[in-house]
């Protein structure tokens, strides 16, 4: 589905006209293709805390390059500032003393991140309070932002110094051009040391609902990384699904994940065939809208069968005794904006989704123990074929109302689900990133 809109603002009329009318004015986002550079440009680098090293390490690996000082007039591709070393109020002077010269400096596409520590790791209260503050910098940094460029704010626990890289590559690239205003936490974890041109070689991935949408670019995007991408859909899809897997090398799984054996199905094919399993994409999702006085119980049950209990009831089984799932194991669910807005006619389908968030929250636990992995992405107005379906006008207000003006692509959600899917990001558990623009709904 093509954004008219965007395509028209790019002409010198069109430009003119917006501009002249204050209309949206989006930005063509840049995206990540394999061979070009991860980051586009330098990288100037603020504060003073205990992740200095971590993220010069990250620029270093990726042939950034790496500013300390501020020269006016050059365009940066990065604003990075270490915002651990704050421990009062008074300190957060440090983030308008390094940002009010250097913010415009940022380039088109251009990515500002704030590491700081989780409040909730510290016990002096003046320093949890001054690092719980950095989330109102950063998600209003994000809203002033113009031209593509996203603001995002990492806390980095203590101890999880070495566990960040993989975090930084995702958020200062083109992968994440449709993420901001985002905030993610990194809590201390082995990192194994591994190829990021193709970190999921040798693994076994699993794409629920990969026929078509989302899931085939998750799919797509899982086997770029290196992975042997097991596409699951229901029978009925079976031949898109099979072009799918024919596409990237993978193979096809035909099974209705709301049967009642499923999990065990499941669990016997990746035993049997693959020895194992180490990425699960709970992406399989429906749609049956109607206000809550209208709707069916067929709709209900349907909605929460498929987009939150056989979610539960597979994991259940690959979190339990006599599981497929390997030690480093991902498992990642796929929420919605409206699980976390809520949203008009959608009351089955923002229950399931708010479910799948308190699902990867109550799971992540159980899941480090494993030595594995939960969390989600919560996608907002997506360029699928669901939302070409929308009414005219709900649409373009669904496609406008965040920072960027405009739509994501399911480029931009599987590139989020191949970030937390990485080896490297064994220390991002129990996370759930908006892969939204930053909408303004459910801010
Ligand atoms: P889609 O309808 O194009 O694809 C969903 C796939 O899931 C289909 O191939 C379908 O056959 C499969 N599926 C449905 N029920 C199944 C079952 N019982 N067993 C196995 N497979 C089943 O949807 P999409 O737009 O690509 O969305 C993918 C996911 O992203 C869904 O979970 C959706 O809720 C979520 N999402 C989408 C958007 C968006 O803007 N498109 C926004 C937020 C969240």
């Amino acid at each position: 589905m093509s954004d008219r809109y965007l395509q028209f603002t790019q002409s010198a009329f069109g430009r003119q006209l917006v501009t002249k009318l204050g209309l949206p004015n989006p930005t063509p986002l840049r995206r990540f293709k394999p061979g070009e550079p991860l980051i586009a440009g330098p990288v100037l680098l603020g504060g003073s805390g205990r992740l200095a090293d971590s993220v010069s390490a990250t620029l270093q690996d990726v042939g950034a390059d790496a500013r300390k000082e501020r020269a006016d007039g050059e365009r940066y591709a990065g604003l990075v500032f270490d915002a651990t070393g704050i421990t009062s109020s008074e300190g957060l002077r440090e983030l308008y003393d390094f940002f009010a010269p250097s913010i415009r400096q940022i380039d088109r596409c251009g990515r500002l991140v704030v590491l700081g520590t989780p409040p909730e790791s510290l016990s002096d209260p003046k320093a949890a309070t001054a690092q719980r503050a950095l989330e109102g910098f950063t998600r209003t940094a994000g809203k002033e932002l113009k031209r593509g460029a996203t603001s995002q704010l990492v806390y980095v626990a203590e101890g999880a110094e070495g566990a960040t890289d993989s975090t930084l590559r995702f958020l200062l690239s083109g992968k994440s051009a449709y993420v901001s205003g985002q905030v993610v936490r990194i809590s201390a974890a082995d990192v194994p040391g591994i190829s990021q041109d193709r970190p999921l070689q040798d693994e076994v991935a699993l794409v629920t609902g990969a026929s078509r949408g989302i899931g085939a670019a998750i799919a797509e995007t899982l086997a770029r990384d290196g992975a042997h991408v097991v596409c699951l859909d229901v029978p009925a899809q079976g031949g898109e699904l099979a072009a799918v897997a024919n596409r990237i090398g993978g193979s096809t799984l035909q099974l209705d994940i709301t049967a009642e054996d499923a999990p065990d199905k499941i669990a016997e094919h990746f035993t049997e065939r693959h020895g194992g399993l180490d990425v699960v994409v709970h992406n399989a999702g429906i749609t049956r809208d109607k206000t809550i006085g209208r709707m069916s119980e067929a709709h209900w049950d349907a909605v929460l069968a498929v987009n939150l209990a056989s979610q539960e009831r597979i994991d259940a089984k690959l979190l339990g005794e006599d599981s497929p799932l390997r030690p480093g194991g991902r498992i990642i669910c796929v929420s919605s904006m409206s699980g976390i807005a809520g949203n008009v006619g959608q009351a089955n389908y923002a229950t399931s989704k708010a479910g799948v968030i308190g699902h990867v929250h109550s799971a992540a636990p159980l899941a480090a123990k494993k030595g594995a992995t939960i969390n989600a992405v919560a996608p907002g107005f997506i360029e699928t074929q669901m939302t070409a379906a929308i009414p005219l006008f709900v649409r373009e207000a669904g496609r406008r109302m965040n920072s960027m003006s405009q739509g994501g692509k399911p480029i931009d959600v599987a590139e989020t689900i191949a970030w937390y899917a990485n080896p490297a990001s064994a220390g991002v558990n129990g996370n759930v990133v908006r892969v939204c623009g930053q909408s303004l709904l459910g801010a």
